[in-house]
């Protein structure tokens, strides 16, 4: 039987509670304010509270920010370090070489440093006290569609209080509709929303694949007596060690506040490697006298993984269809050259907000109306920036120092470089069966792990917060379970063990040889690297009960 549902109305309803849709809801309330009209726009969150699932460097460009709100700094805005200072390094197992030049796009002056979590709380209650209904703790499971048609009216939120069977709970709360004249898809990297609006309209037919890089990063107390608390330095990349140049990715590490620092390292996921483990290498990282040096003596506070776009440009889906818009990372515009998306998230909410105030003011929400988007974003910075780094992520996946040749004559050449599209890969398509696989990346050695300071997954995870109802339905759904424990295990070795970041996956083995996948789907982190870089695509990540998951707060 059906079940009845509370149905609720808006004029605009915001999907994700992250930077870009803070920023559309923030803006959208001010320009009906502006225009003296009324205006009622809710705003949904899967974490427990605004913020909690946010994680990121994050070195924020303040660009949009300004326009968005040019009193920010007055009005609180959670600033950990206000001055960016650059140094760039190659490191070999134990060396160091300090990069004696880094072209414009590293540098990071004018830019803040701040806990992406902290920030979207306090966007959170700006745009609380402009008058959106924030509702955090909702999942957006279902996509709704006019009867017989293709126009997006709303969301559907998850039930809450079915058990691992499906039953009812005796908490049964049946998730309410959402209904909207335009919705606007804000879900992050790998919406699980996206994914259907995909599969229902092709947003993503004729794109380059959505490619995906995955980050563990920790916030880690040290010393008052680090050197590195009186340097001037406030901002440190790394690439090289302990990935080589043949697979992309490198290191961070950022000052905050309080004798903190931010320490995180991304993996590209189109790499090869069956048997690397993003959190082994983020480990090496961490270990490797130039971080172990600042870090000593320190202590953990928060961990937490999450993956980012890493597909720019030419991998940006459709943006407008009848009744929905998509901003920020869900639209793949994070620039990879410069690692940073929260302003160019920022700047997209604010353009979706402009294009609904007058699509709801001509009561014209069609595909055609809201496809004005794409022109404002063709029109603005965004593109500009974009289109600069079309080809940069391309570059990167490149083997060796030939790289830096393809990488110099895009500089040189706007962006176009020597081939333009150069081609993107699926991350899921890449990896090399283990009879095919080349030489070991070095990987850190896990038995002095303290506990304190260097930290294995499941202690990293309990320093994420992270707490699911435990008697709900697996989240994750594995079709051929089968398919894990023969064809992936003999070709890649369930690499789903080792890419994930949080002991979600683990291979279990009876004493006669017999295996099986066990599955900790309350361990999740919600980072989505499992749905995207399986191999046999046999991984779907849908949202679980609202409210669980990571309770990030300093990341
Ligand atoms: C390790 C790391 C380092 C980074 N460093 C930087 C940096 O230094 N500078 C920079 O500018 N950018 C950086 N970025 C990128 C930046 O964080 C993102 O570009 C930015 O957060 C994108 O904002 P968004 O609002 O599009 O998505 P998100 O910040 O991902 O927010 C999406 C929100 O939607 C919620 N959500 C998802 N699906 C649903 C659903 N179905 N129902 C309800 N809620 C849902 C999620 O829980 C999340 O809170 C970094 C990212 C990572 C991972």
């Amino acid at each position: 039987m059906e079940e009845t549902r509370e149905a609720l109305e808006f004029d605009v309803l915001f999907v994700g509670g992250g930077p870009a849709n803070l920023a559309g809801a923030i803006h959208l309330m001010n320009l009906a304010q502006q225009a003296g009209k009324e205006i009622e726009v809710c705003l949904i969150e899967k974490a427990e509270s605004i913020g909690s699932h946010s994680l990121s460097g994050a070195i924020m460009d303040p660009v949009a920010l300004k326009e968005l709100m040019p009193d920010f700094l007055d009005k609180g805005c959670p600033i950990e370090v206000a001055d960016c200072r650059d140094e760039f390094y190659y490191l070999t197992p134990t060396g160091k070489i300090k990069m004696p030049y880094t072209p414009g796009y590293m540098h990071n002056d004018g830019c803040h440093i701040v806990s992406l979590s902290k920030y979207c709380t306090w966007l959170g209650e700006q745009a609380e006290a402009l008058g959106v209904m924030v509702f955090p703790g909702f999942a957006g499971t279902e996509i709704l569609f006019e009867p017989d048609g293709d126009r997006v009216i709303g969301i559907r939120t998850g039930d809450k209080g079915i058990d691992k069977d499906g039953n009812k709970r005796p908490n049964f709360e049946p998730g309410v509709d959402l209904m909207a004249k335009v919705t606007v898809f804000g879900e992050g990297p790998k919406g699980s929303l996206l994914r259907e609006l995909g599969k229902k309209l092709g947003i993503f037919e004729g794109k380059m694949p959505q490619v995906f890089e995955t980050a563990v990063k920790e916030v880690i107390e040290i010393p008052e007596s680090s050197p590195f608390i009186a340097s001037n330095t406030t901002v440190l990349h790394s690439f090289g060690f302990p990935l080589g140049l043949d697979t992309k990715g490198g290191g961070f590490l950022y000052k905050m506040k309080d004798n903190r620092v931010a320490l995180g390292f991304v993996v590209g996921l189109e790499y090869e490697d069956p048997l690397l483990e993003p959190y082994q290498a983020f480990l090496s990282f961490k270990k490797h006298p130039l971080i172990a040096d600042i870090i000593k003596g320190g202590k953990v506070l928060q961990q937490g993984a999450k993956t980012l776009p890493a597909g720019g440009f030419y991998s940006m889906p459709r943006l407008a269809v009848d009744g929905a818009l998509i901003v920020g990372d869900s639209a793949s515009m994070l620039n990879i050259q410069r690692l940073k998306g929260v302003h160019t998230a920022t700047k997209s909410g604010m353009l979706a907000a402009e294009t609904i105030m007058a699509a709801v003011d001509s009561d014209n929400v069609s595909a055609e109306s809201l496809g004005v988007y794409e022109q404002k974003i063709a029109d603005s910075w965004i593109k500009k920036e974009l289109f600069a780094a079309r080809n940069f992520g391309q570059a990167l996946s490149q083997k060796g120092f030939g790289k830096f040749i393809t990488i110099g004559a895009q500089y040189l050449s706007g962006g176009r470089g020597f081939t333009d599209p150069m081609p993107i890969e699926e991350d899921s398509s890449s990896l090399k069966t283990i009879s095919d696989r080349s030489a070991p990346i070095a990987s850190a050695d896990t038995q002095d792990l303290d506990g304190k300071l260097y930290l294995d997954k499941l202690t990293g995870l309990y320093l994420s917060g992270t707490t699911h109802e435990e008697n709900q339905p697996c989240h994750l759904i594995i079709p051929d379970p089968n398919l894990c424990i023969t064809d992936c295990y003999d070709n890649y070795r369930s690499p789903c063990t080792r890419f994930c970041p949080a002991q979600v996956y683990e291979l279990e083995e009876d004493p006669d040889g017999t295996k099986r996948l066990k599955l900790n789907p309350s361990n999740c982190l919600h980072c989505k690297t499992c749905e995207i870089k399986d191999p046999y695509k046999n991984i779907t990540w849908t949202c679980p009960e609202g409210g669980g998951g990571p309770k990030y707060s300093i990341v």
